[in-house]
């Protein structure tokens, strides 16, 4: 994935570059992981960016797609950056996370999917995104 620099990113998206959505960006780029806004304040310590300030931010490249919200069956909210579309396989026991691509993530089995979800829908007319991310043990835990 060829990664934009975090000035384009934020203009495209309509957002003014402010020196804290930098590093946040900087911090979710470099790390290609789930973070909650917590983690992303604590990995920011250095910079001297106050809680609130990380956690309004991070909220707010969420709502404008440059991050994205992932599920992890925990009570935070995790953050990553969003430019890569790709799943998650995470153990349930340990918490170890692992990425995958689909190939053709909007064309093959993940459209017949939401191609049923709408059929079966009566209320919705649209699909415009999609998560999808699987539980289960690593080979670590499994062995106990
Ligand atoms: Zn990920
Ligand atoms: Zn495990
Ligand atoms: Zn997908």
């Amino acid at each position: 994935m060829a990664i934009m620099n975090v000035q384009d990113q934020l203009r495209e998206n309509g957002l003014k570059t402010t020196n804290a959505r930098q590093k946040i960006l900087d911090v979710l780029q470099t790390n290609c992981a789930p973070y909650t806004a917590e983690e992303i304040f604590h990995k920011l310590k250095k910079s001297r960016i106050d809680r609130a300030t990380v956690y309004r931010n991070v909220e707010r490249l969420a709502q404008a797609g440059i991050l994205r919200k992932v599920d992890l069956h925990k009570n935070a909210t995790y953050y990553e950056h969003a430019l890569d579309h790709h799943h998650h396989i995470i153990c349930t026991s340990c918490g170890t996370l692992e990425d995958f691509h689909i190939e053709n993530c909007n064309t093959g089995a993940i459209k017949s999917l939401s191609k049923h979800a709408l059929r079966s829908s009566k209320k919705f007319s649209a699909v415009s995104e999609h998560s999808l991310e699987f539980f289960g043990y690593c080979k670590e835990c499994s062995k106990i």
